[in-house]
């Protein structure tokens, strides 16, 4: 990525900006809870209701309303806070984060601001086969905000829109924030270990079952901050980018901010202190608020609700029942399916480890799930600018594709037709067999026809085979393949053509 993002400064690759530079990132993540209710007022969460149907006088602000917490978003931070290894706090108040945005019903946001839930945690993840520990500063709880719909303009932006609407169905979601210490020491890595990162916090979210985890729907959401700085030197300034909603979308915000930020550093100027917009259709950021002044938000200690105390012993026991970590049982599996450290590397590079595990879970060998996820899978993803696990086929389903090879019903190539058939959106793998009319025809009278065709079509190859030049045979083979569109063994339609030629094989 070379265009560049501001007018007069050209950006710095990649990797050149890390040989001279050393890189800071810090990682902010949002996780909408998938309780069944919201964080102060039992109004319904689900996602995609008619606007403005899942509100009450609480999360609408309206005065009088009284807030009750939600006991269930409680123990799920906890127990995200449990699995990064944070200390839970023995005592703590919900604060008022005040400001107005229409979004915000109420004029300010329920938070938690000097008294966090959990604190000094870590995560440990994998890039390149190294560990690289990322230090958790804090877990808070908080709510969501409600949305806003631009309409009237071009963009969807409030730029040229004519009238806004809102939705304050969100509004009120138990959210949770996870916020990261600054992580040096990514050298020449930093957009890897920030993906790295947060796939593993949403593997990890989603094991504990706290949340769905959906990028793409906003229920799990980053901001991502950069900062270069010469060695020796300081931390630089930092810029902070939002709206990062995707996988792919957090190794390219940190990629291209190096890229900008190295480019403005190397020709002497200033980084400003700024937030950023990150936009997925480009890969690019533009520049948004500038934060060189902190806003102030006058936070206090919610009056109307009381402090949170949670019992050591329920701790202790939400503890106990955390359920295996996900690179622990990754680290299970692989072992137990005697897959080769180059071999679980290569798929974590790719993104597949879990997929091929979850694939095995549903009845695949090892090998053969490995095969379709670093292969055709990888390459569908790839031409489609997808991460393999967003891909729509589960692995269920790729398992359900193995067994029918296994069982003689498919040929490989045929098998990537179905899986193609899948990921069109038309259905079951069996669904796809039988509506495209893929299964194997390994009835020998019906290929029996297709052989003999073969044969008087290419006279030459015959008496060649016939004369015990069995290679031959690959060119008869192909033409029955043709005529029967695919669906044909090979290994079945080779055996009948030699057997029609009279040739045995030693
Ligand atoms: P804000 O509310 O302004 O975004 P926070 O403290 O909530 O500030 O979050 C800032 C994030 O940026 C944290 O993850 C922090 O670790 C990270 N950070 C702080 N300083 C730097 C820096 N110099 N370079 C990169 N990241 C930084
Ligand atoms: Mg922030
Ligand atoms: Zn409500």
């Amino acid at each position: 990525m070379t265009t560049t993002t501001s007018k007069t400064t050209p950006t710095v690759p990649y990797d050149e900006a890390l040989r001279e530079f050393e890189p800071v990132i810090g990682l902010e993540t949002h996780v909408e809870l998938g309780t069944a209710s919201k964080m102060f007022c039992g109004c319904a969460t689900e996602f995609g209701a008619e606007p403005n149907t899942q509100v009450c006088p609480v999360c609408l602000g309206l005065p009088g309303a009284l807030p009750v917490v939600n006991a269930k978003a409680i123990e799920s931070t906890i127990r995200i806070g449990l699995a990064l290894h944070c200390d839970i706090a023995p005592w703590g108040r919900f604060a008022r984060k005040n400001y107005f945005y229409p979004d915000m019903p109420k004029n300010f946001q329920t938070s938690q601001y000097d008294e966090p839930l959990c604190v000094d945690g870590y995560l440990d993840v994998q890039v390149d086969g190294e560990t690289v520990r990322i230090p958790i500063e804090r877990v808070h709880l908080e709510e969501d905000t409600g949305k806003s719909l631009h309409v009237g303009g071009s963009t969807g932006r409030i730029h040229g829109a004519t009238h806004s609407l809102v939705d304050y169905n969100r509004a009120g979601i138990p959210l949770v924030e996870i916020v990261t210490r600054p992580v040096t020491g990514t050298g020449a890595h930093p957009a890897e270990v920030a993906k790295a990162y947060v796939t593993e916090l949403r593997d990890i979210l989603r094991g504990l079952d706290v949340s769905d985890v959906r990028m793409e729907q906003g229920s799990l959401r980053c901001d991502v901050n950069v900062s270069l700085n010469r060695p020796g030197d300081d931390w630089g300034t930092r810029s902070e980018t939002k709206n990062v909603n995707s996988l792919r979308s957090v190794e390219r915000a940190v990629r291209s901010e190096v890229e900008r930020q190295a480019g403005i550093l190397r020709t002497g100027g200033r980084i400003v202190q700024e937030t950023r917009h990150f936009h997925e259709d480009t890969g690019m950021s533009t520049s948004g608020r500038s934060k060189e002044e902190a806003t102030d938000y006058r936070y206090f200690p919610e009056p109307d609700l009381v402090p949170l105390a949670p019992d050591a012993d329920w701790i202790a026991e939400l503890k106990a029942a955390l359920p295996e970590a996900p690179s622990l049982r990754r680290r299970r599996l692989v072992e137990q399916l005697g897959l080769s450290e180059l071999d679980s590397q290569a798929m974590t590079n790719a993104g597949v480890l879990d997929l091929v595990l979850a694939t095995v879970d549903a009845g695949a060998p090892a090998a053969e799930a490995r095969n379709w996820w670093l292969g055709h899978l990888a390459q569908q993803a790839n031409t489609r600018g997808l991460e393999p696990a967003e891909l729509p086929i589960s692995p269920a389903q790729v398992a359900r594709v193995v067994e029918l090879v296994s069982a003689g019903s498919l040929t490989a190539g045929l098998a990537r037709q179905v899986v193609d058939g899948v990921l069109a959106g038309e259905g079951e793998p069996d669904e796809v067999v039988e509506a495209r009319g893929l299964a194997v025809v390994s009835d020998e009278g019906a290929l029996a026809a297709a052989v003999d065709d073969a044969i008087a079509a290419q006279p030459d190859a015959a008496d060649k085979i016939r004369a015990g030049k069995v290679q031959a045979v690959g060119a008869l083979v192909g033409s029955v393949m043709k005529a029967t569109r695919g669906q044909a063994d090979a290994s079945v339609v080779r055996r009948l053509l030699l057997e029609r030629l009279g040739v045995t094989e030693d």
